[in-house]
């Protein structure tokens, strides 16, 4: 692909780990870390991507890309839809083989990125306790396909009825997951979706299990 010299996106950092959280758990992973959000969701852990950051060319990422031996790049955040060129990286990395997990909130619309087989959508669904649950692009939900997954992160009793209401409400073919709150009990949310029938994978952070919770892993 040509890539003009210019093209960047803002970058606050690029590190490899395994994936700890959703469908794709457990798998080695070069996350490609976007700064800048849009929201502001009151338990985030990843609140030293609202500013700072460093421009990095379509170039430099495509060099990290290719000289990482996994198949598979995480593209996180803060909200990587904001960046002007988050098109471009997706193709970049789909040319050098990989797959692309892509890490939403979910306010801005997937739909080109869900027109690319290589990029697999995880899509949070925000719950009350974020202060972000109405931030929702709701079109998106039509966008998403077999591979890609909505994700509930559940701090409380209000959290869960809230995920349990959605899933009713929209009938989706698409896999829900259920994620505690860092801190809130997984004991408790896999009891209440067993004795209640829920069709959602409950699962922990496994990075924060592995390292606890710090930046970079
Ligand atoms: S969408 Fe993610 S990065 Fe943005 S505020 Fe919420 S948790 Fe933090």
């Amino acid at each position: 692909m040509g890539l003009r010299n210019l093209d960047s996106l803002l970058i606050t950092e690029i590190f490899q780990s395994i994936q700890g959280e959703g469908r794709y758990i457990g798998i080695p992973m070069l996350f490609v870390r976007t700064n800048r959000c849009n929201l502001r969701c009151r338990w985030c852990d990843s609140t030293y991507t609202f500013q700072g950051g460093n421009e990095v060319t379509l170039q430099e990422l495509a060099g990290r890309v290719k000289e990482y031996g996994h198949e598979w790049v995480c593209f996180t955040g803060g909200e990587p839809l904001l960046q002007r060129e988050a098109l471009q990286f997706v193709d970049l990395a789909h040319d050098l083989g990989k797959n692309v997990l892509l890490e939403t909130g979910g306010s801005l619309s997937v739909k080109e990125m869900a027109r690319r087989d290589s990029v697999y959508i995880d899509m949070d669904i925000k719950t009350p306790s974020s202060g972000e649950e109405n931030s929702l692009l709701k079109e998106n939900l039509n966008y998403l396909r077999e591979q890609d997954y909505i994700k509930f992160v559940i701090s409380d009793k209000n959290d869960l009825e809230y995920s349990i209401r959605f899933l009713q409400d929209n009938r989706l073919n698409v896999e829900a997951l259920f994620q505690p709150a860092w801190g809130t009990s997984l004991q408790w949310i896999a009891e209440e979706v067993l004795g209640r029938g829920i069709n959602a994978r409950v699962l922990p952070q496994l990075h924060k299990i592995i390292w606890g919770e710090r930046r970079g892993v």
